[in-house]
């Protein structure tokens, strides 16, 4: 079925430690109406992460061949390893009128905002560096090189924050779900043509007595 109006794009970034994974899934469970983009990667797999619902994982020269057929939306390095996002699947959610979600670094937001946009960007910052060091460290997933180089980054990160539509930060999780909720409310109370969304009302309203 044709539908009048493309989904928006929303991308959500920052440094890892931040809690974006934590503060996205929450925001999904809110709103079922986005659907997220599962990227590839090059990065191994974390334990208990599975093929096709956190990444689609590729080697190397699968990602290359991949971003020579020119599949990527956006694609970057990110600590030493590639990440893209699939053109074909993001595209067509859109134009089903469904709203996306890209959970991807500054670089990627950068290209995205060329192609797109309209796109709506947040950027999450950490209360403090303690807390990020705090976060990134308990993760248990990640091993103690794997931390020190996500903390040498996240410097070159948060010096991107501006570029961003919105700031979040994610202090108390609750407030910070809550804020990024109100954002998507927002932008799709504008983005759903407001006279549309009223048609009937104001027809009736405009009607003669
Ligand atoms: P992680 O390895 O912790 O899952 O992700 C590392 C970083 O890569 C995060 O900042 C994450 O947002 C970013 N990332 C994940 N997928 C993509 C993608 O498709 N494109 C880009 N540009 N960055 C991504």
């Amino acid at each position: 079925m044709p539908v009048d109006k493309s989904g928006t794009l929303f991308i959500v970034a920052a440094p890892s430690g931040a809690g974006k994974s934590t503060l996205v899934n929450a925001l999904l469970e809110r709103e079922p109406g986005i659907s997220l983009s599962i990227s590839h990667t090059t990065r191994p797999p974390r334990t208990g992460e599975e093929y096709g619902r956190h990444y689609y994982f590729v080697e190397r020269a699968e990602f290359e061949r991949e971003v020579a057929e020119g599949i990527f939306l956006e694609h970057a390095e990110v600590h030493g390893n590639f990440y893209g996002t699939s053109r074909k699947t993001v595209e067509g959610l859109l134009n089903q009128g469904r709203d996306v979600l890209l959970e991807i670094d500054w670089q990627g937001a950068g290209q995205i905002r060329k192609s797109k946009p309209d796109c709506v960007s947040v950027f999450i910052l950490p209360p403090s560096r303690a807390e990020l060091e705090r976060r990134l460290r308990g993760r248990g997933s990640d091993s103690a090189e794997v931390i020190e180089r996500r903390l040498r980054n996240s410097r070159g990160e948060i010096a991107h924050a501006h570029e961003f539509d919105y700031i979040i930060v994610n202090d108390r999780l609750e407030d910070a779900l809550d804020g990024l909720q109100a954002i998507v409310q927002a932008v799709r109370q504008r983005s759903q043509l407001p006279c549309q969304r009223h048609e009937g009302l104001i027809r009736e309203l405009l009607a003669d007595p």
